[in-house]
């Protein structure tokens, strides 16, 4: 379980990382070349994304958009098993409630269980890319809180049909995601952290983060959070910046503000190899503060990008 690793590293810093399921097509070895040259670092864990379905329309020939469901990243769970069967180290998937009915979930969780996948992230999910805002499956979940309950239930044996009480109880460790910049839909963030400390009041053991490039966000939000209550382990997400296109991808997606002093040296930087080098030593320095503040596991969003994260971790770990 991540929260024992936490407990059992001693002051040695921990280094994990999280990759995403390849395009639909390619085989698992595409995962594993990702994940081997980052080995030698011994994580005690690995996270893989879930991606749900997007839907496509397509003009027909009579002029009428035909709605197409795709999925493009699948096999989150099939990756997993093969982690943990080739590298012998925990596999986290991650969990949506998004595209889930709460009958789905129950049935994911025993398939995990199963597997012998004892750790897990549940999420919300973001909405599908044809709506606004995010909407649950019909018998679904609205908000990771709620997954969370159905997981502690889980754990305790409780399933939806009242009828299995008491049956086999699954194991998960719970992780839940936190912002240190605040969840893009949030009105605030002491709004938003109360909504996270609902989600560990539901059952779940540690915090992971957002991305952030400015460890003192990271620090504040710590703060904020033991000052509501809440004593869970935090894992920091850190992302090395690799491309210029990243200066407006990043805060667009993720809500993130990257610091003027990173962005002026990505704009003087002659090609995207100058800002990749740029982006190793921002998280180098990033990584030496959060280790030297005693934050016990640095958490990477290598995203099957391995060259990187690499050259990061052969100065920390
Ligand atoms: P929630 O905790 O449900 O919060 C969502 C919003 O609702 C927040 O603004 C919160 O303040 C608010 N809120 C919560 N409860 C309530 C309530 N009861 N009433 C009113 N408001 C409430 N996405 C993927 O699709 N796949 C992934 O694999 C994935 N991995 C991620 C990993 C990490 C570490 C992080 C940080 C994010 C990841 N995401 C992933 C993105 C995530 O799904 C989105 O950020 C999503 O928009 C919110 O998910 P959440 O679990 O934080 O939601």
């Amino acid at each position: 379980k991540v929260t024992q690793h936490i407990e059992k590293a001693n002051g040695k810093p921990l280094f994990s990382f999280e990759i995403l399921p390849p395009l639909k097509g390619q085989n698992i070895q595409s995962i594993f070349d990702g994940i081997d040259p980052l080995m030698e670092f011994n994580p005690p864990f690995i996270d893989v994304t879930y991606h749900r379905e997007e839907y496509e329309y397509k003009e027909l020939a009579n002029g009428l958009l035909q709605k197409k469901i795709v999925k493009k990243r699948p096999g989150t769970v099939g990756i997993c098993a093969g982690i943990q069967n080739k590298y012998q180290v925990d596999a986290i998937p991650h969990v949506l409630c998004g595209g889930f009915s709460k009958e789905d979930t129950e049935n994911l969780l025993i398939d995990l269980d199963f597997l012998g996948i004892d750790n897990l992230v549940a999420l919300r999910g973001d909405a599908v890319k044809s709506e606004t805002y995010f909407k649950a499956e019909k018998e679904g979940h609205n908000y990771a809180s709620e997954l969370v309950t159905q997981i502690s239930n889980l754990n305790k044996g409780i399933y939806l049909d009242e009828d299995l009480q008491n049956t086999n109880k699954t194991n998960f460790c719970i992780g839940v995601a936190g912002y240190p910049e605040k969840h893009m839909e949030a009105p605030s963030m002491d709004s938003d952290i109360h909504f996270l400390k609902q989600k560990i009041k539901n059952g779940a053991d540690y915090i992971i983060t957002q991305m952030f490039f400015d460890n003192q966000k990271f620090f504040d939000f710590v703060a904020k959070c033991r000052a509501s209550g809440i004593t869970v382990p935090i894992i920091p997400g850190l992302k090395p910046i690799a491309t210029k296109k990243q200066l407006n991808l990043i805060p667009h997606r993720f809500k993130v503000d990257l610091p003027d002093a990173l962005i002026m040296e990505v704009v003087k930087a002659k090609d995207n190899d100058a800002v990749k080098q740029i982006g190793i030593e921002w998280c180098t320095q990033q990584s030496k503060e959060l280790v030297k503040a005693g934050i016990p596991l640095l958490h990477y969003y290598s995203m099957g990008k391995a060259e990187n994260v690499k050259a990061i971790a052969r100065d920390i770990f």
